[in-house]
């Protein structure tokens, strides 16, 4: 192992979580994971995506070979809510020739350089009415734009400034070798039983071309959390993984299981750019304080991972879809550095330089903590409310009376015995008592042994009451 992997691994085994993780996965290896991850992105990275069609199917395919997903096809056409399916798009070349028969903009080199969902054409030019359908980016001369156009016919190419000032006044060959046709919308989806028919759901979008952070990161990271989530042998909650195109995936998604799988979903998140350097960004529900929000909140603030929290917004990813009004699920984003923020979004350099092993396998991380809060996080009732139950003769409290003040479990465990009535769950009294949720967890074991506590569903009475 090299200096810098020796570092790595390093700040990594001293990093957040990685005790607690490996309390439920004691094979954790962040720095294997990590590379690992950032090699099936590598793998993923040339597949041209789009929001329908081969590309897609592909990418699903893949990753059907790490976890069990099963693929939907619905075709075009379908009504879902205000939407319809759109026709399936698929390119197999495009390409501009200059007089010469030179290609100067080649599909094959880059699948950005041509607009997502161009309808196929073939033609030919001058430079001054070819200039109607190309894309640059005059700021970034050397960067490749990322366009799309679903819902509208038209065909482009996108491509460096500087190369499209060496664009001669001459007559240009213009082919564009796609198709859209009745087809299919094809999505992923990845069910991981738990004890309770109660859902978390994770989606992440697949519909971008090659674009390391803006989808790929997010598919990488929720694949591997479900690998993950595999190995643990006791789940309280159904875990559902998507794998939709954005928007339209998530609509028709939402469409097909408004009546069934909808009204059991408890928590949800999307994760989307979550491979940047950049620190964590928890985008609030529409709710603004379901669980997960609090979950993410106490897991940002309180634990000392540097991060942000924002209030939602009707614009971003997937979450403008799940938090719309008449479904108003619990489901925020968890992102790295936020979309349209950063010069690199939606343009050739999010990249593989611009995802990160190490950003990959500290998000990975940030989910299992997040899995570990909502599977702990219960009502519970303190059996013994009249009065502190005696600690010391259950040898739960010090020896040695005097001391200046309590151990952290000690701290943990009186404050669990006052907050436990059953009215407030277990992030609550973390949050009371501004100590982490794991002290919290701790001490609620702890005295559950000793009969001190008890389970409270919320809505039944307690037992004896
Ligand atoms: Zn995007």
């Amino acid at each position: 192992m090299n200096v810098t992997a020796t570092m790595q691994t390093l700040q990594v085994e001293n990093g957040a979580f990685l005790r607690q993780i490996r309390e439920i996965l004691p094979e954790f290896d962040p720095v294997r994971l990590g590379h690992e991850m950032h090699a099936r992105i590598r793998e993923l990275y040339p597949i041209c995506r789009s929001i329908t069609g081969n590309g897609v199917r592909e990418t699903l395919r893949r990753i059907r070979q790490w976890i069990p997903l099963e693929i939907h096809e619905v075709p075009s056409g379908t009504p879902v809510f205000d939407w319809v399916v759109p026709r399936e798009w698929n390119i197999r070349d495009a390409f501009i020739k200059n007089a010469a028969g030179q290609r100067v903009v080649d599909f094959q080199k880059s699948n950005l350089h041509v607009v997502n969902y161009s309808i196929p054409f073939h033609g030919k030019m001058r430079l001054a009415e070819l200039k109607n359908h190309l894309f640059t980016l005059p700021d970034r001369p050397d960067w490749i734009p990322y366009r799309t156009s679903y819902y509208s016919e038209s065909w482009g190419f996108c491509l460096s400034h500087r190369d499209s000032l060496r664009l001669a006044d001459e007559e240009y060959e213009v082919y564009v070798d796609s198709t859209l046709e009745p087809g299919h919308l094809t999505y992923g989806e990845y069910v991981l039983p738990g004890t309770s028919s109660d859902e978390v759901l994770v989606s992440t979008h697949i519909c971008h071309p090659s674009l390391a952070n803006d989808n790929l990161s997010g598919m990488m990271v929720a694949a591997h959390w479900a690998r993950c989530l595999q190995q643990i042998q006791r789940r309280r909650f159904t875990y559902r993984f998507l794998f939709i195109p954005g928007t339209i995936g998530a609509i028709t998604w939402l469409a097909r299981n408004e009546t069934t799988v909808v009204p059991r979903i408890r928590h949800g998140l999307v994760l989307s750019g979550v491979g940047d350097s950049g620190s964590f960004t928890y985008k609030r529900s529409r709710q603004g304080d379901a669980v997960v929000d609090r979950v993410l909140s106490h897991l940002l603030d309180q634990e000392g991972l540097e991060g942000k929290l924002l209030e939602f917004s009707p614009y971003g990813y997937d979450e403008r879809q799940f938090c719309s009004p008449g479904l108003n699920l619990p489901v925020g984003r968890l992102s790295r550095s936020v979309h349209g923020t950063f010069p690199e979004y939606h343009t050739s350099a999010d990249n593989l330089d611009f995802v990160r092993a190490n950003s990959l396998e500290e998000t990975l991380r940030l989910c299992l903590m997040i899995f570990r809060v909502l599977e702990a996080n219960r009502f519970m009732l303190n059996l013994n409310p009249k009065c502190e139950p005696q600690l010391g003769r259950r040898g739960l409290y010090r020896a040695v009376g005097g001391q200046a003040d309590a151990g952290a479990l000690e701290m943990a465990m009186l404050w669990v015995l006052n907050l436990a009535d059953g009215t407030r769950d277990l992030l609550a009294i973390a949050e009371r008592a501004s100590l982490p949720f794991s002290a919290i967890e701790t001490a609620v074991r702890t005295l559950e042994q000793h009969q001190l506590l008890e389970e409270r569903i919320p809505g039944k009475k307690a037992l004896g009451a």
